[in-house]
């Protein structure tokens, strides 16, 4: 009781709304002091060729180590940082960070020519210094632009004007390989894959999730494997590579595999977990 008034103060209209509000906005100033602070952490999760289950690419996955709540997901602050434009710096530290610690994968474990696969918000891929950025992040780390893949989602793509991002071109230029994320829950529109300088695109989930044992007998899972089954039609017809996002089983595996997709990526493969044990696995494949 003394907790729901506690709360109903702050808010009198929706108690729930109010606690969730302040809790936000207290994260959100916290922000710029944990970048500089350094409590954000990358954790890396494994990308695999679904032919032979090797780790060819990781993608890195930001978190907070918050002293007081502990190792936050990024659905619980990128939101946050997009708001208040600090995304664009912890942006550019994601870069560096990610760079880094491929560079060292490259040196360790040279014949792996491990990828590392960066996320950038929409924000930061509209930033008329995002060229300059990826460019600084290269240079200074020693990472050959080709290990370096950068995923954009479809509304990151297409830029706050409706139009394709004019910095992809040039982002391609550098040598690096752009992908696009979560594919097919945003426009999907199938024009941007031939006239972009897109190098893949990443699966989203739900379109993984309708693929299950119960098999292609269930009308809901068939649909699922037949637009998979078509979309890495298309995106092989136009020299796109596929990756499958969020593949939790075997049979999952199995049937992306026999689908033609390239690569897979979730539990299935093994979850994000940090760059040593990344070291340790790249030690394992050796
Ligand atoms: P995303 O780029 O689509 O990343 C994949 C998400 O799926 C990750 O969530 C990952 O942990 C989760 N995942 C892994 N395996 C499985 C699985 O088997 N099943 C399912 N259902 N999900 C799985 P996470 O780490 O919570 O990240 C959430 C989102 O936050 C990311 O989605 C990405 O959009 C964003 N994000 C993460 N790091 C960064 C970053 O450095 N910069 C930006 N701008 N966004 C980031
Ligand atoms: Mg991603
Ligand atoms: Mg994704
Ligand atoms: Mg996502």
């Amino acid at each position: 009781w003394a907790k729901a008034e506690g709360r109903g103060r702050w808010a009198v209209y929706d108690p729930e709304r109010g606690a969730r509000d302040i809790a936000r906005s207290t994260l959100a100033a916290g922000l710029p002091a944990a970048l500089e602070r350094g409590e954000f952490v990358l954790h890396y999760q494994p990308i695999v060729a679904l032919l032979d289950s090797s780790m060819v690419a990781v993608e890195a996955l930001v978190r907070w180590q918050h002293p007081e709540l502990g190792l936050l997901g990024p659905d619980g602050f990128i939101g946050l940082a997009e708001e208040t434009g600090l995304i664009v710096a912890l942006g550019r530290w994601v870069l560096e960070q990610a760079c880094r610690d491929a560079y060292g994968w490259l040196t360790g474990f040279p014949e792996a020519r491990l990828v590392v696969s960066v996320n950038l918000a929409a924000r930061q891929a509209d930033d008329p210094a995002i060229v300059a950025t990826v460019a600084g992040a290269l240079a200074a780390s020693g990472l050959p632009a080709d290990l370096l893949q950068l995923e954009l989602t479809e509304s990151a793509v297409m830029g706050t004007a409706g139009e394709p991002l004019r910095s992809l071109n040039r982002l391609a230029d550098l040598g690096v390989r752009l992908a696009i994320d979560d594919f097919g829950t945003g426009y999907s529109n199938l024009a941007y894959l031939r006239k972009l300088p897109i190098h893949s695109l990443k699966l989203a989930g739900p379109f993984v999730e309708g693929i299950r044992a119960d098999g292609p007998d269930q009308p809901a899972a068939h649909r699922d494997e037949r637009i998979v089954d078509a979309l890495v039609r298309l995106a092989h017809a136009v020299e796109l590579w596929v990756t499958a996002e969020a593949v939790e089983t075997a049979v999952q595996a199995e049937r992306l595999r026999a689908l033609r997709c390239d690569t897979g990526q979730g539990r299935f493969f093994g979850p994000p977990v940090p760059a040593h044990d990344i070291t340790a696995r790249l030690r394992g494949d050796r």
